[in-house]
């Protein structure tokens, strides 16, 4: 029986979670470990928070926020509320008059559907269904709807930010014709549950300090290895 001979194994392309698992592994020692950024909110505190801070760097946001809740007894209040007092209340947060009634039509929202403001429940529904009963809220997007799940309840939903978004599309992971809105599901796919925070938390420190909107510093980047938007050494 002659012997058969293995023919040598092609070089496998890497899959995107393998590809995702070496660009956390290689960003990990940069960032450290990865945690919620507001783990102290509960569910409608982040929801607040995220449609306050939309557009919004945090040394803003974060004063407006805590501005707000100071200025009002409760949600009922703030849902109640003159809308000129909302205004007032987050204008530091910039868009104040567009936040403004927006926060208080979600939280009216919220109050309508469930009776109060104790979003808990969505944790106990599938990822797909607790995503669809927070976007049929006023204002409220793809970002806003991964920013309460993830943070506040703690389930594996992606929200993308200008960092994310800018970072994933230089490493390849989205095409230039994903816009945001869509990048969500399409890199939430590629990530594993346990993925999803350091994922989100990793890319926007590294757009934030090395692969920035204008001049990405390449040459210090942990990435450029293997990154097809890595830009030549200035001399
Ligand atoms: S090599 Fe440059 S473009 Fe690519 S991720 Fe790093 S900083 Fe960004």
């Amino acid at each position: 029986m002659p012997r058969t001979t293995r023919a040598p194994a092609a070089a496998a392309a890497p899959s995107p979670r393998w590809a995702v698992a070496d660009i956390l592994d290689r960003l990990a020692p940069a960032y450290g470990p990865a945690t919620s950024p507001r783990a102290t909110y509960d569910a409608t505190a982040e929801l607040v928070y995220t449609i306050l801070s939309q557009n919004t760097a945090d040394f803003n946001s974060i004063p407006a926020y805590a501005r707000l809740r100071e200025a009002f007894a409760d949600w009922d209040a703030i849902a109640a509320a003159p809308t000129a007092q909302i205004v007032d209340a987050i204008k530091q947060g910039g868009l104040a008059q567009v936040k403004a009634p927006r926060i208080q039509q979600a939280l009216r929202e919220v109050k309508r559907r469930t009776g109060g403001y104790d979003l808990s429940f969505l944790a106990r529904m599938p990822l797909p269904d607790a995503k669809a009963w927070l976007r049929q809220l006023p204002g409220v997007g793809p970002k806003t709807v991964g920013c309460v799940l993830l943070f506040a309840l703690g389930m594996p939903a992606l929200p993308v930010d200008t960092h994310v978004y800018r970072v994933a599309q230089r490493l390849g992971l989205i095409g230039p014709k994903v816009n945001a809105d869509a990048s969500h599901d399409v890199l939430e796919a590629m990530l594993a549950p346990r993925q999803v925070l350091p994922f989100h938390m990793y890319l926007i420190q590294h757009g934030r300090i090395v692969c920035k909107a204008q001049r990405p510093r390449c040459g210090d980047c942990v990435l450029a290895q293997r990154c097809p938007s890595r830009q030549p050494a200035q001399t």
